[in-house]
């Protein structure tokens, strides 16, 4: 049976070459995503398989959480850098949803995403969504969920929207990050659950901070983090 899926899908190549989302070469039969050249030299953290790891501990004393993970590491020329790139900035949707699903195989597979209830994307700023017309870590969630077969939940976390007025009083300016600039509108989607928040990115650490804590505030909930890919000094 597989045989002839695979035959379905080399003679489905010979019209829709299926090509590595980071070096554009075609894949071949096996290879989803990513050729198998990119995906061995993307720095990988495998966090998902230490606890305490770098990335846990950097949110230690800030807010609790259960388990961390990052796919890759973001620094200058990575390959995980360029791929967010054109998710975020050239409306390639499909990069999150197919990194999400590999990252969720990969997730899956380790047992990270035991007893998760839900998948929470973190929300951008209502302006930027508008601007942009998507949240690309709604589209890493949507690949996660594929591959976890766990519902995905979108509005649970909401952004306050600033607006100019607000800013030019001051009211925000002494907060130096997005501390408090989240809240979690209907407590009882969340009580009593294991929320599993995602990011594209973690670079400070201050946006999921601001979303666990608000989920926290929400009642009686379990909190897991992951990301595409967490800053280099957060991975150390
Ligand atoms: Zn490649």
């Amino acid at each position: 049976m597989s045989h002839i899926k695979d035959i379905g899908d080399d003679f489905l190549s010979l019209f829709f070459p299926r090509l590595c989302l980071a070096c554009s070469v075609h894949l071949v039969r096996g290879e989803k995503v990513l050729c198998t050249e990119c995906l061995l030299s993307m720095a990988r953290t495998d966090f998902h398989l230490r606890r305490d790891n770098p990335l846990e501990q950097a949110f230690w004393g800030r807010c609790m959480i259960e388990r961390a993970a990052a796919f890759s590491v973001y620094n200058r020329g990575s390959r995980i850098r360029k791929l967010i790139y054109a998710l975020k900035y050239s409306g390639r949707k499909e990069i999150g949803k197919m990194l999400g699903e590999l990252y969720g195989t990969i997730l899956s597979e380790s047992g990270f995403m035991h007893d998760i209830d839900i998948i929470v994307p973190v929300p951008l700023h209502p302006a930027r969504q508008r601007k942009r017309g998507y949240n690309q870590s709604e589209y890493i969630a949507y690949g996660l969920s594929e591959a976890t077969k766990v519902t995905v939940k979108n509005n649970i976390i909401r952004r306050i929207e600033q607006t100019d007025s607000q800013t030019k009083r001051g009211r925000y300016e002494r907060w130096e990050n997005v501390k408090g600039l989240f809240f979690v509108p209907e407590p009882q989607e969340v009580r009593g659950k294991h929320i599993l928040v995602v990011d594209d990115v973690i670079t400070t650490g201050s946006t999921m901070e601001a979303c666990v804590n608000a989920l926290h505030e929400a009642g009686e909930v379990k909190v897991s983090i992951v990301a595409l890919a967490a800053a280099q000094k957060l991975t150390l």
